[in-house]
Order: structure tokens, then sequence, then C-alpha cells
């Protein structure tokens, strides 16, 4: 840190990583002058909710315990539903807790502004080279579409990968467990990742094959009528509830990662910089770890920018890419489920529980007895 000046920190994107980066490198560094920039008005987000387990919890907890305690005390589940054609397999799972992504935004924004930083909305960051000079560090936070990653390509590299599978984010006023629902249908497997986030709300995403997306012609439909249908092709599970869409147009996921994560005083975070996926609700989680080792990193180094980015790489790089490797496990078993028949709902909660190679069938076992001794007596 150059002395005797304050030290001028620009953020691109109020999203989870950029708002809880701030919030910790605040409190390091009170004299620090930080200024987020995002694009959104306030208020104004994408989504619904979003899952953090009880793990991520207790894992970000020590950078910022009021914040995580905020973020733990709405939703939480300790069970989740694997649904096949109708028949459910209840779980037990790890604790989750869920936001609403406009509350949690919110929250993360009210810390922010309590640790002295400024947060300014509607404003479009493009941040050029000769940007950089008028700051001290520069975070590019500003998501899986990131402008800046993309601006800096030939210093970052990336790498994005285009998922196979087409997902809608929904919500509905149905209130469910966390619920996996697969449907063998007469146009292919249809799938949704459901789970109730607030008091009035679930999450209800939709997930399909590319033949099973252009047998029912999603791509010639709008927003409504592809949300009408997916309310046809559900109806069995929605119960009549309604899907409420909230800009929430079908996407492929984009699987990002990057050669070097730091450009001079440059440095991605959060989705910008590497991606999970959806399926394995950590994308919050992961953005916001980076945010910690990113201010541990330069605490280390007494801020020391150049050093602090280095070593952060140094010191996160395998931690994310053994996360991602997990991620991709997760893809792969969703993106081939199009092509494959499961007809047992107990054979599908094992696979899918173990589809990261993070749960094993003995944990699945001692956690789950009586689901598995069931499904052990079908097999004989
Ligand atoms: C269907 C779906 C379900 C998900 N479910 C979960 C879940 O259950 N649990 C979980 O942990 N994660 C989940 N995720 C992932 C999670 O939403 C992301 O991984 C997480 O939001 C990444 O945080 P971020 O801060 O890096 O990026 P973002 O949250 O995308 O924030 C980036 C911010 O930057 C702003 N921005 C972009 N460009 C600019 C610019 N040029 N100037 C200024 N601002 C800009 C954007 O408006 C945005 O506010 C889900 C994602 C999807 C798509």
């Amino acid at each position: 840190m150059k002395s005797g000046k304050a030290m001028k920190i620009l953020v691109i994107g109020g999203g989870p990583a950029g708002l809880f980066f701030s919030i910790i490198a605040g409190r390091a560094l009170p004299s620090a002058v930080i200024h987020v920039r995002e694009r959104n008005p306030r208020g104004v987000t994408y989504g619904w909710g979003v899952a953090f387990s009880e793990s991520a919890a207790g894992a970000l907890r020590p950078a910022a315990p009021d914040v995580i305690d905020a973020l733990t005390t709405n939703t939480s589940h300790d069970e989740m539903v694997l649904s096949l054609d109708g028949a459910g397999v209840p779980v037990k799972v790890g604790r989750s807790h869920l936001n609403a992504r406009w509350s949690l935004l919110a929250t993360l924004e009210r810390f922010a502004v309590g640790a002295g930083v400024t947060v300014e909305h509607d404003c479009d960051a493009n941040v050029t080279g000769s940007d950089l000079d008028d700051w001290d560090l520069v975070i590019g936070a500003d998501g899986v579409n990131s402008q800046t990653r993309e601006h800096f390509a030939e210093h970052f590299q990336p790498s994005v990968e285009l998922g196979t599978n087409w997902l809608a984010w929904y919500g509905t006023p149905k209130h469910y467990p966390p619920s996996i629902i697969l449907r063998n249908s007469e146009y292919g497997v249809l799938m949704a990742h459901a789970s109730r986030f607030s008091a009035e709300l679930s999450n209800f995403t939709v997930e399909v094959g590319q033949e099973t997306f252009d047998r029912l012609g999603f791509a010639e439909l709008t927003e409504d009528g592809s949300r009408e249908l997916c309310e046809r092709l559900f109806a069995d599970s929605l119960d009549g509830a309604p899907l409420r869409s909230d800009h929430s147009p079908w996407f492929q996921t984009k699987f990002v990662s990057c050669a070097r994560w730091t450009h001079r005083n440059l440095v991605l975070i959060g989705d910008a910089l590497h991606t999970v996926h959806p399926s394995i609700g950590s994308g919050t989680r992961f953005a916001m770890r980076d945010a910690v080792y990113l201010t541990e990193a330069l605490t280390r180094a007494g801020w020391d920018v150049e050093v602090g980015l280095k070593e952060f790489e140094r010191v996160r790089k395998p931690v994310a890419d053994a996360f991602q490797a997990a991620a991709k496990r997760s893809i792969a078993w969703y993106e081939g489920l199009p092509s494959r028949t499961i007809t047992h709902p107990t054979k599908f909660a094992l696979e899918y529980l173990m589809r990261t190679g993070r749960v094993s069938y003995r944990d699945f076992r001692r956690e789950n007895r009586d689901v598995v001794l069931g499904y052990e007596r079908d097999l004989r």
C-alpha cells in the first residue's frame, strides 16, 4: 500500500462476490475508499432464491459472523425429496439456508454501506486499460457474462463452455422442500429443481435436454408461452399452483474458467472468474469464498496489491479447481440424464446424491438407512 494515502478500490458489480469483498475489505482496511459500481437499479436483480449449505455458512462465518448470521435466519431445510414420475423419496441431507436473491443482495449492501463502502447503482462500468491507473485495485465481480473478463480476454485467457441442457428459472407460490423432480415423458426427460426460499415462494427451475427442448418447440415460444407450457408439463407436481416469471428466459449454463486471474492491478472474482453450476447450488458461496481468500491474501501482503494478487491466485486456485471438478461431474450427470432411463426412485436418489463424488454409498446408507434397506430389498 502506498504510504500516507488512502487506498482506492473499485469493485465492478454489486453481486455476492463484489459486495462481500467490499464488506470484509472495508472492515479490514477502514482507511480505504471502496466504490462499488452496479449496473442494475437498487432492488433489481435476476433469479429467485439461492441456497447456502450449513457447511458453506460455516466456512464463510469467520470472515463476517454478523453477515452470515443475517443470511442464515430465514428459511432452512434438512431434507430433500427426489421424485421420479410422481414417486417421491425423502432423504436426509445437510442443512441448507435459503434467501431470495433480492433480499440477500439488500442485506449485503446494508452491511457494505455500514462498512463505509459507496454503492452506486444504475452504473454500467466498462473499465479500460487507462481506467486502471485511477485506482490502486480494481475487482472485476461482474458475473458470468463479465465485460471486464472479455475486455481483457487476452490477459485472462478465459474458456467459456456452453452446457447442452436448457434451463428456465421460475418461482412458484407452492411450498416445496428442496426437490428434484424427474419425469419420463413422451417428449423425453423433464426435470425441475424446486425449493421454498421464503414464506411465500419457492424456486422452480426447469431443465431439459436439447431434443426435448426441440420437440416441445420452446425456441419458438415467448417467455410467457414457455412458462404456461411448463405449468402444464409439471401440473401433477404443481397441484394447480402457477409458475411465475421474472425475466426467466431459457438459457444454457456457461462453465467459465480463466488461465490467468489477474492483470496489473485488476483481479476477477466470483462468476466472472470461474463458475460452478446451478445444480450444485453453490455459486454464491463459491463467489463469496473468493472474496474471503482475496482479502486474506491482501492482508497477509500488507495490502501490497502485486504481492497480494499473486498470493490470492496461488492459495485459492487449487481449492477452486477441485470444486470446479466436482461441478463438472454434476453437469455430466445432468446432461447424461436425457439419454438414459431411470426407473427406480431410490436409484435416482442415490445417483443424484453421489453424482459429484463427494457423498459415498456408505455416507448415504448411514444417513438414510430405511430408504436404502427398502431399495436393497427391491433388488433381491
Ligand atoms: C438457475 C440458477 C440457480 C442458482 N441457484 C443457486 C443456489 O441455490 N445457490 C447458490 O449458491 N448459487 C446459485 N446460483 C449461482 C449464483 O447465482 C451465482 O453463482 C452467484 O450469483 C455469483 O455471484 P457473483 O457476484 O459472482 O455474480 P452475480 O451474482 O451475477 O453478480 C454480478 C453483478 O454484476 C453486475 N454487473 C454486470 N456487468 C456489470 C457492469 N458492466 N457494470 C456494473 N455492474 C455489472 C450485475 O448486474 C450483477 O449484479 C444459481 C444460478 C442460477 C442461474
